[in-house]
């Protein structure tokens, strides 16, 4: 096949790191194209629940939970240890909370708040490092979608 086909992104897989890229790179205006191995989208990401862990973001702001840049990359610190990349925790901790206000307008993603127990990187789990001093829910955040799916599954009496 001898057609030519230009673009100026090309993105290889249509997971969440696939389409936030699309979304970002639509949005300043490039003319993007995506391919997929795979005869559905989604990857890996269509069957995870979705949850992020986002440090000082909005959400968890404007309900007067709040945890630090420090905090935040000291509890990663304690949890990766020395394998822990201080470049790319800081360029998270410091881009994590305007990326969620981006998706939040440009896209149809919408986010909740949502204590989840038992969950490692929620923070306030006792086996954290931090023992629990991390102000965890509300920094860990789920869409809508997701919790909409769990509370259909438990309005239908199905176990977890
Ligand atoms: C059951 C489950 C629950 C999870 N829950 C959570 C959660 O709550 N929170 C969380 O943070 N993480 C969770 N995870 C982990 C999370 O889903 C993954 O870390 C994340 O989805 C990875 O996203 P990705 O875009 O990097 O890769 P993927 O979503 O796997 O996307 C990669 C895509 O690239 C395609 N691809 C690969 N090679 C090529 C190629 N050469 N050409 C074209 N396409 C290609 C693949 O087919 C795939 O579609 C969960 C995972 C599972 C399995």
């Amino acid at each position: 096949m001898d057609e030519r086909i230009e673009c100026d992104v090309l993105i290889a897989g249509s997971g969440a790191a696939g389409f936030a890229t699309a979304i970002t790179a639509a949005h300043h205006g490039l003319d993007v194209i995506m391919v997929e191995k795979e005869s559905v989208f989604g990857g890996t990401t269509a069957f995870s629940a979705g949850v992020i862990w986002i440090p000082c973001n909005g959400h968890a702001r404007r309900l007067g939970i709040v945890d630090s840049r420090a905090d935040a990359l000291t509890y990663l610190e304690h949890e990766i240890g020395n394998r822990l990349d201080r470049a790319k925790a800081e360029a998270f901790v410091d881009n994590g909370a305007a990326m969620l206000d981006f998706f939040e307008r440009h896209s149809h993603v919408r986010y909740l708040l949502q204590t989840i127990p038992g969950l490692h990187a929620v923070g306030n789990d006792m086996a954290s490092m931090m023992g629990g001093t991390y102000p965890g829910a509300g920094i860990t955040i789920g869409p809508a979608m997701t919790f909409g799916y769990i509370a259909g599954r438990h309005l239908a009496g199905v176990a977890d």
